[in-house]
């Protein structure tokens, strides 16, 4: 330990020695998957707010997700650049949640261009709202105004290549119903956003949570062998899709009953959050979005769910 002590002292003088850089902690951590794919994890109490990743091709690098700080996707454009000289050409945003966008204009002012489903231009700058309550400050309406939007729209699915390397973003249902999955064929990766939350209570605010678990099986069935990166938690494999898939699923099984039974608002918690924390109870997030997770569940079964409506033509 006083030798750690020690290596570390000595670490910081050489550091002020030479002037190097005594940056911020990265905000994530950098996976190497496989050909070239990487992953970015979201540190422990870091602002990066999710998960992210990039591909390296031939000719140009393709980014997936921004995370919910600018200075955290600036870390990210700055370890891409430590590992290739090729351009950002291209962002992929899972959805328009603020924790997978903000960051876009980090990589826009570096040319790329941003793609995401048809419907996430029309959401990004009036649902994320949603995410501060009934009166969002003025700084959380102009952090929202000031996210770039998507530039390049498509309806169900978009091939990016990158010289040789393929990398395929498709609309997948059962998040916020403007979710692409990106999957690199010959990496055998998949990039899920937030279809996955590995091990981690996911965010059903805007869910179809019965399509959602058609997602997640339609996902492991394809790749069995793949390497999944998750929109929150650590790296996985089509089992921990399909563990996730199990939570929703027994999360609106453990509510049939109780919602015919016209239960509502804490006597519905009391009477599922002890079925759930049986056997999710030790799942990140388990306090913050338990309950949450009921209240929404139940809505959308009793038909009473709002969830966001693609913009009128
Ligand atoms: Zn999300």
């Amino acid at each position: 330990m006083r030798k750690l002590t020690v290596l570390s002292s000595l670490l910081f003088l050489f550091t002020l020695a030479t002037g190097a850089q005594t940056d911020a902690p990265l905000a994530f951590t950098l996976k190497p998957l496989a050909n070239n794919v990487y992953a970015a994890i979201k540190a422990p109490n870091s602002k990066a707010g999710s998960n992210a990743g990039f591909v390296i091709g031939d000719d140009g690098v393709a980014v997936i997700d921004t995370f919910q700080d600018a200075d955290a996707a600036k870390q990210l454009l700055a370890e891409i650049q430590k590992l290739t000289k090729l351009p950002i050409k291209f962002v992929v945003n899972t959805h328009y949640h603020l924790d997978h966008v903000t960051g876009n204009g980090v990589f826009a002012q570096a040319g790329a261009v941003i793609i995401a489903h048809k419907n996430v231009p029309g959401w990004i700058h009036t649902e994320n709202l949603k995410f501060f309550g009934p009166t969002p400050k003025p700084e959380q309406k102009a952090w929202v105004d000031g996210i770039v939007s998507p530039n390049l729209v498509y309806d169900s699915s978009i091939e990016l290549l990158l010289g040789s390397k393929r990398v395929l973003v498709r609309y997948f249902l059962g998040h916020t119903g403007g979710d692409s999955v990106v999957s690199i064929p010959d990496a055998n990766v998949y990039f899920c956003g937030d279809l996955f939350w590995n091990k981690t209570l996911p965010n059903l605010i805007d869910a179809s949570t019965e399509k959602w678990i058609a997602s997640d099986n339609k996902m492991a069935a394809e790749g069995p062998r793949a390497t999944f990166v998750p929109g929150h938690g650590e790296v996985g494999t089509a089992a921990d899709v399909l563990a996730h898939a199990g939570y929703i699923t027994d999360l609106r099984n453990a509510l049939v009953q109780p919602v015919k039974d016209g239960l509502k608002d804490d006597a519905l918690v009391n009477a599922v959050l002890p079925v759930l924390k049986q056997k999710y109870g030790d799942w990140n997030f388990f306090d913050h979005f338990a309950k949450p997770n009921i209240l929404d569940t139940a809505k959308e079964l009793r038909g009473e769910k709002k969830i966001p409506q693609p913009a009128a033509k």
